[in-house]
Parts: C-alpha cells; structure tokens; sequence
C-alpha cells in the first residue's frame, strides 16, 4: 500500500470492491481502523472470539445446504448479502446462503451480531468424530483466507484426506488458543 517495509507479522486491509487483501504497514493499517468511515479500504480486525453456547441442530445445519462439515461465512456490505464459503480442491466454493435459515440460526444465538462485515469471518464446524457438537467462531477473514490456501495444495478426494484434516485440526488448535468467549449481545436479555 506504500512504500514501508513491512515485516512476516503485519496487518491487512481488504478493498471492499475487488475484495481483495492488501499487506499494510501499521502506519497505513491505523488509517482503516474507524468502522464507521466511508472507505474503499477497512482494516481487518485482530480479535478472535468463540461461542460457548452456540447451538445448532443437524436439521439447521442441512438448511444451510453447506455440503461439508466446514464452513465460513461473512457479511459483503456492498451486495448487503451473507455469503458462505466452503473449501474444497479448487480453493473456496461459494455457496448461496439461504437466508430465512440464517436469520434463524441468529435469532437463536444473538451474539453472532458481533461479527462486523466485510472483514471478519464466522467460522463454522460440524460434528465429527472427535467434536461431538457444531462450534462457531470469529475469525480475521485474512485467517479464512490463509486456510482455504493451505487446503487447496492439501485436499484429496471429496473430503479432503488425512493431510488437509490435520491442517484443519491444527488451525482450530490454534483458533481455540487465540479465542476469548464473545460478550453477550445487548439486546439478547441474558442469554448467550
Ligand atoms: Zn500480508
Ligand atoms: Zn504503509
């Protein structure tokens, strides 16, 4: 974005029209920090945050229509649409979001409002194996970004194979590390 060095730790800014990211120096990230602003650029957030009460049934699930058990789902503000997306050999699939059905899964647990759009990402996961139940958690949508590059060099057959599922647990390992529980939303009365 300028002509500063930057180092392997640095920031992004994503533009809200081509939504690509752009490496920044702290300098050039500060100036796209105000949310508020009316700017082709905004700052990608650091915050990672988990759900400890997250509830989602197999059936809510399925009316999402992801085919995977993994997804990420952010808000594009200049369409003014959610969107999900799943990884996959070709990188990320988009998947057309049903909308009723996550109005629903909101309603039902308010403190996804937390998520600011076009540079945060709702991270979702379904059961497996060693995960009994669904998890969410809000991600940097740069760290989406870098996962779904990572699985695409990984991913072998349908579900992916061995490799891309210990890339996957490794993320999560550190996303779980990184996560403080989301604050109640405002008007959620009490409940999480
Ligand atoms: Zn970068
Ligand atoms: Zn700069």
């Amino acid at each position: 974005m300028c002509a500063e060095p930057i180092t392997d730790a640095h920031q992004h800014v994503v533009n809200l029209e081509s939504r690509l990211l752009m490496c920044t120096c702290r300098g050039c990230y500060l100036l796209f920090t105000a949310e508020q602003a009316e700017l082709r650029y905004r700052a990608v957030p650091e915050r990672y945050l988990s759900f400890p009460g997250f509830s989602l049934g197999a059936g809510e699930w399925d009316d999402l229509q992801i085919p995977v058990g993994l997804a990420f789902l952010f808000q594009n503000s200049v369409q003014d649409r959610t969107v999900a997306f799943y990884p996959g050999p070709a990188g990320a699939t988009e998947s057309e979001l049903p909308l009723d059905a996550w109005v629903r899964i909101v309603d039902a647990n308010p403190s996804l409002r937390h998520l600011r759009p076009d540079v945060e990402a709702l991270l979702l996961r379904g059961p497996d194996r060693d995960h009994p139940r669904f998890t969410a958690h809000l991600v940097p949508i740069d760290a989406c970004y870098a996962l779904v590059g990572r699985l695409r060099s990984l991913w072998r057959g349908f579900d992916g194979g061995q490799q891309a599922r210990a890339a996957i647990e490794d993320f999560f390992a550190r996303v779980d590390r990184r996560s403080r529980p989301a604050p109640l939303w405002p008007d959620s009365g009490g409940t999480p």
